[in-house]
């Protein structure tokens, strides 16, 4: 009879490889170090600037544009240290290397690596991510780990976007269709990202474009740091007429009592059969500034890690499906459940 084999609880979390925990908010206790915590922490690393990844820290590191937007959406921090570092400088935290790499989500998105320095292991943390290309943001540029933390908001096969083209010309037809008719196009997309790429779609198409002030306020940050988006005037209800307006998405019931319009959304959730219905909108399109099914699968092998946690939306699904691929993978938020938010920003 076999001695000593009792009941033993091997939490699959423990590994070789970096620890990281998800309470409140991810973290790696032997560095001291949060990941995009929500509420205020000693010392963070933030991926980038929706709000749902940002909170007042005691000193937080971020790519340049990242503190730019934060700085543009949530004002100059009081006594909070925001630090720049460019994409691929490496900063030591006690034990740790740490190094940002391009996430494709929105302008200066970063995922994050950590290098163990006592036995070199290492780390990569999405935070939000696309792998398409994008007008307006730089290009996600992923790197080897042994454990990978990623965000699954498009967690199962069902969600794989059209070609970005085929999008873009179902949205210039939605919106000289709509002027046709003597109304104004109204797209909706939240103002930090989604909101620019949106422009940068409208650029050349020969129509005037009018654009919330939380958007005209980011816009300004994306020119700063050199992206060509076409002019845009503030929106203006009464003089809209004519033109195709861009704005967030809870502002389209306000905006549509006052001039006659049509609205159309770009989201990822369009490719859900309810989506009209569920946002109360004539139209949605599938845009999104994350990854679909295929690229998270697509990371995974350019990352080749050990060991996969997920951390957003179909987390325990995308999990799954990776075990059954015979990759070791594990929820890291249990029960998370899909969440749309239209407005993170
Ligand atoms: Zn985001």
């Amino acid at each position: 009879m076999m001695q000593g084999v009792g009941l033993m609880v091997i939490d699959p979390r423990m590994n070789a490889g970096i620890d990281v925990r998800h309470a409140r908010g991810l973290q790696i206790p032997e560095a001291g170090i949060w990941l995009d915590p929500p509420r205020p922490k000693p010392w963070a690393l933030v991926s980038h600037a929706h709000s749902d990844h940002f909170a007042r820290h005691d000193y937080t590191i971020c790519s340049s544009p990242t503190m730019a937007l934060i700085h543009a959406r949530y004002g100059e921090p009081k006594n909070g240290e925001l630090q720049p570092v460019e994409f691929g400088q490496s900063v030591k935290k006690d034990n740790f290397s740490i190094r940002l790499h391009p996430a494709g989500h929105i302008l200066g998105s970063a995922m994050i690596h950590l290098t163990r320095h006592a036995d070199g292991a290492t780390l990569l943390y999405t935070g939000d991510f696309k792998l398409r290309d994008s007008l307006t943001c730089e290009r996600a540029e992923p790197v080897r780990a042994d454990t990978l933390v990623m965000e699954t908001t498009f967690g199962l096969p069902r969600f794989r976007f059209p070609p970005r083209d085929e999008v873009i010309a179902d949205v210039h037809r939605f919106i000289f269709e709509t002027l046709n008719a003597g109304k104004v196009p109204v797209l909706l997309g939240y103002s930090l990202g989604k909101a620019q790429e949106i422009l940068a779609m409208l650029d050349g198409i020969g129509v005037p474009i009018m654009a919330h002030e939380s958007i005209v306020k980011m816009s300004a940050v994306f020119r700063q740091f050199g992206r060509v988006l076409p002019m845009h005037d503030l929106l203006d209800p009464e003089r809209a007429a004519g033109h195709v307006v861009v704005a967030p998405p809870q502002t389209a019931k306000a905006l549509c009592a006052k001039m006659p319009c049509r609205t159309a959304l770009l989201s990822g959730w369009a490719l859900e059969k309810s989506a009209k219905y569920r946002y109360g909108v004539d139209e949605a399109f599938p845009l999104s500034d994350h990854a679909d099914h295929d690229e998270l699968l697509q990371l995974i092998e350019q990352v080749r890690p050990r060991v996969v946690y997920t951390v957003h939306g179909y987390t325990t699904e995308f999990a799954a499906d990776l075990r059954r691929r015979v990759i070791e993978a594990w929820s890291l938020v249990d029960n998370d459940q899909l969440e749309l938010q239209l407005e993170r920003a």
